[in-house]
């Protein structure tokens, strides 16, 4: 079995030989053995790879000569020599008649390293026979998943997540090699088969990738997801050009292994959720239509606390609730609606339609539909003021920063990485190490005087920084503001990203801290709205959300 991980295999020589390919998918979870054999800059897939064939053996592998990384990953891979068969194909990067001939030698050259390794045949027709006919053009809507190469696991969750049908047009996911029409003499055989591998569409590494617009400009493609490899600087090209046209696009960015849990399918399903037809509606059961004394509960189940706001049919807020979220997300769920319950004077029965946000929507066995917290932070900012275009939510373990348009619809999004810097429990951690409590750092911060920068982007590193400093005799008020200003580089970053234009509002409990606040000010140049609790934004966008599913129902 032959290994491959680009499109521009020649699979069908293979399978002139009767060999069966395979494109190797690289499932691993950290990049232990990678990096003790290469530099940490090779891209996440060359890692993963790297890391996969030093764990599993490398078998009889056919790379192909994309890119550094990849040339770097064959490198070690050589010097290792435990594969019986490991070549590098030299694929040019043009579709010209010379690039043409210059490929159907190496494919000869590949073809014939083979021949001499496993003493195979070639057949002529085996190899015909291994072609595949073009797939029909898609003439219903459909998503794209689009971009660098993606693992199945991220493919998967963007086909759970979505009621359209998912292409997965990301470059090894889309191989369009044909046979030519008419039998070939043997002298153009080569030069034919070079040209139908060279034909297809094209990847980001060719030097004329405009054959790409096949894909985007498809009347059917409702949206694309659009997946980039740390460190792969071809795609993220492309994903610049795409996101200022107007087609529909996020994009998701991994280094190979596991996604943070949760934040994948956040980060997809809000995207979805500004697509319509493409987020799965879940039918609405047993919330038969009420009188106006109906109310409405929203849930955010979030990763420090979990909040419940309940509604009256006219949107006013008749209680809420906060509380921490504990061990189990379900319990706390429980515990911020029965209290909201109680100080609205109100019973269960009368709510007449729940929807749960936050990390843990999905496991609170609680609600009738499930919004991820983009949506819902976007609509309980939009209903606080109407004015607001950038929601800056800063919680416990994510920071997201939510671009609005004029009607309060989410038109970008973005969110920090699998990295605590940023969040609330970077904040926790080095309150806990400055011996004090996270709710008095922004108070402490007023009393500033010198400026010091806490420059590890890494919480564990930052936190050794701040005990050093505390070790320097610097004073806390210092120090706190140096942190301070810290998670507002971090969201200043964030904030270029969207292109961020007021006003600005911020949520989320890491807002009640005037020190970011004051920061992330002076980063925008304007003042943050407020609201008297950003606690519960997510939990009144949820509510907001069933009050208008349940209306429109
Ligand atoms: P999540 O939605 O992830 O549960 P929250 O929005 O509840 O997160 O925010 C939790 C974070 O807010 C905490 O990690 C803490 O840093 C910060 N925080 C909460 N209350 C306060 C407060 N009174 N003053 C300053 N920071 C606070």
């Amino acid at each position: 079995m032959i290994q491959y991980i680009c499109k521009y295999t020649p699979i069908e020589l293979f399978a002139g030989f009767g060999v069966e390919c395979a494109r190797r998918e690289p499932k691993v979870e950290s990049f232990e053995l990678a990096d003790g054999a290469a530099h940490q800059n090779l891209c996440g897939f060359g890692r993963a790879l790297l890391e996969d064939c030093l764990r599993n053996g490398t078998g009889e592998l056919v790379l192909v000569n994309c890119c550094d990384s990849i040339r770097r990953v064959y490198d070690v891979l050589q010097q290792r020599g435990d594969s019986p068969f490991l070549y590098l194909l030299d694929l040019p990067r043009c579709e010209t008649a010379c690039s043409r001939k210059r490929f159907a030698q190496a494919l000869q050259q590949l073809s014939e390293a083979y021949a001499a390794y496993s003493g195979l045949r070639f057949s002529y027709k085996r190899f015909c026979a291994a072609f595949s006919s073009a797939a029909p053009s898609p003439d219903a809507p459909y998503l794209s998943l689009l971009g660098a190469r993606a693992s199945e696991s991220l493919l998967g969750a963007v086909q759970a997540s979505s009621s359209l049908p998912v292409q997965n047009d990301t470059c090894t996911g889309r191989r369009d090699v044909f046979l030519p029409s008419q039998a070939l003499p043997e002298e153009a055989f080569w030069e034919a088969y070079a040209a139908a591998l060279l034909g297809q569409t094209p990847c980001m590494r060719m030097t004329n990738p405009s054959g790409r617009r096949r894909i985007t400009e498809s009347p059917y493609l409702g949206g694309v997801i659009y997946h980039t490899v740390k460190f792969c600087d071809y795609y993220d090209y492309e994903y610049s050009v795409l996101k200022q046209g107007r087609l529909p696009i996020t994009k998701i960015e991994t280094d190979y292994t596991p996604p943070a849990p949760g934040q994948l399918e956040t980060r997809i399903e809000a995207f979805l959720e500004t697509l319509p037809e493409a987020k799965p509606q879940k039918p609405q059961e047993g919330s038969a239509k009420m009188d106006q004394n109906a109310i409405f509960a929203g849930i955010d189940s979030g990763s420090t606390s979990t909040n419940a706001v309940l509604l009256s049919a006219d949107k006013h807020i008749l209680a809420y609730c906060v509380v921490p979220t504990g061990a189990r997300a379900g319990e706390s769920a429980h515990r911020a609606l029965n209290a909201a319950l109680q100080k609205a004077g109100r019973r269960r029965e009368e709510i007449a339609r729940t929807v749960t946000t936050g990390y843990g929507r999905a496991h609170i066995g609680e609600g009738d539909q499930g919004v991820t917290e983009i949506t819902c932070h976007a609509k309980g900012a939009f209903f606080l003021n109407p004015q607001v275009r950038t929601v800056i939510d800063i919680g416990g373990q994510d920071s997201k920063v939510i671009r609005l348009d004029d009607a309060g619809r989410v038109t970008d999004f973005v969110m920090n990485d699998k990295c605590a810097a940023g969040t609330g429990r970077f904040l926790d951690m080095m309150a806990r190490t400055l011996e004090m409590d996270v709710s008095h750092m922004g108070e402490v911060d007023r009393g500033w005087k010198e400026e010091i920068t806490i420059s590890s982007i890494c919480t564990v590193f930052a936190e050794s920084e701040v005990v050093s400093l505390i070790a320097q005799n610097k004073r806390t008020a210092d120090i706190v503001h140096g942190l301070h200003k810290s998670v507002a580089s971090k969201i200043g970053a964030l904030l270029a990203r969207v292109k961020a234009a007021g006003a600005y509002m911020m949520t989320g409990g890491v807002a009640k801290n005037e020190g970011v606040r004051r920061a992330i000010e002076e980063k925008t140049g304007e003042p943050l709205l407020l609201s008297e609790e950003p606690q519960i934004c997510g939990a009144l966008g949820a509510a907001l959300l069933a009050l208008e599913s349940w209306a429109k129902a």
